[in-house]
């Protein structure tokens, strides 16, 4: 993919679109999933699904993305509640989408999630254990971590302050699921703390927030401010949300995505697995063109790596 910005707009504007992507503005998904299990960290193991089950019930949906213009797709399922690099090499050589894996922990759902060793283990040592994952073969692309809603308490704090360590040393980007402003807040602090450049957070789940000034405090502050819950019965608050991003001039800090799929472990046949198009059908139709190309290809580039 050409770096020249020229050539970006160019793609968006389709003075001459790849015949692959049928004409559509290439695009990147910042927060989906194609798999999650929610038994529990003290749980969960491998063999608890059928991988070949998952690729039949989640390729016609990420095929149906491919075919609207998705070129990567960020799989935000964290360590402990079902991430499967193998599962998202095999969809991603199958589809044609790059398909993106993390490393980090989860501490949202009152540490239901965050196992035994990360109770005791310092912020350094889970830090050492990311950043050692980011040597595999399969090289996760991004922190993935998670936090409580504010006031943060000890486990949430801790983790992200290994996220910013990991960030540090690697350069990955930290998306942390976020329950309020106040915890958005909080890990401003934290990420400063340990001198880690704010452009390095993601601040996932804005949407929770409804208070507008704190997103746009958030972003004023130099992170990124992700509206990743787009469905039918969100669609009006996140427009709300891209406007008021757009009348102060914070576009630029600002990403979608639709938090969709999945395959949930446990369930029949995987239960409802919501596909990844109604960001395109519905909702981008509703933005500008030029707002469309930087909220969904070049600010995804820019958060977290070209
Ligand atoms: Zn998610």
């Amino acid at each position: 993919m050409g770096k020249i910005p020229g050539m970006l707009r160019r793609e968006f504007l389709w003075v001459g679109g790849g015949a692959a992507l049928a004409g559509k503005p290439a695009s990147v998904l910042v927060h989906e999933h194609v798999l999650v299990d929610f038994v529990g960290a003290d749980q969960i193991r491998p063999g608890r699904y059928d991988r070949g089950e998952v690729i039949r019930i989640a390729l016609p949906k990420l095929e149906e993305v491919r075919k609207l213009g998705c070129r990567r797709l960020l799989e935000c399922t964290p360590n402990f509640l079902g991430r499967d690099p193998e599962l998202l090499a095999r969809l991603s050589d199958a589809v044609g989408i790059e398909i993106w894996s993390n490393t980090g922990l989860y501490g949202a759902a009152d540490h239901k999630y965050v196992p035994a060793f990360a109770r005791s283990e310092s912020a350094g040592q889970l830090a050492r254990g990311w950043i050692a994952e980011t040597r595999q073969a399969w090289r996760p692309r991004f922190i993935k971590t998670g936090v409580n809603r504010g006031p943060l308490d000890e486990i949430d704090r801790k983790l992200v302050r290994a996220a910013a360590i990991t960030s540090r040393e690697t350069g990955l980007k930290i998306a942390s699921h976020t329950g309020d402003g106040a915890a958005a807040v909080e890990q401003l602090e934290i990420v400063t703390a340990e001198r880690v450049s704010l452009e390095k957070l993601v601040w996932v789940h804005a949407q929770n927030e409804r208070d507008h000034s704190m997103h746009e405090r958030v972003a004023r502050a130099g992170a990124w401010v992700e509206f990743d819950g787009i469905g039918p019965q969100t669609a009006e608050f996140h427009i709300e949300c891209v406007h008021f991003m757009a009348a102060k001039g914070l576009l630029k800090r600002t990403l979608l995505s639709q938090d969709a799929g999945w395959y949930h472990v446990g369930e029949p046949g995987g239960g409802e697995f919501r596909g990844y198009a109604y960001l395109y059908t519905e909702f981008l139709p509703r933005l500008e063109p030029a707002q469309v190309a930087l909220l969904m290809w070049e600010n995804p580039r820019a958060a977290f790596g070209a």
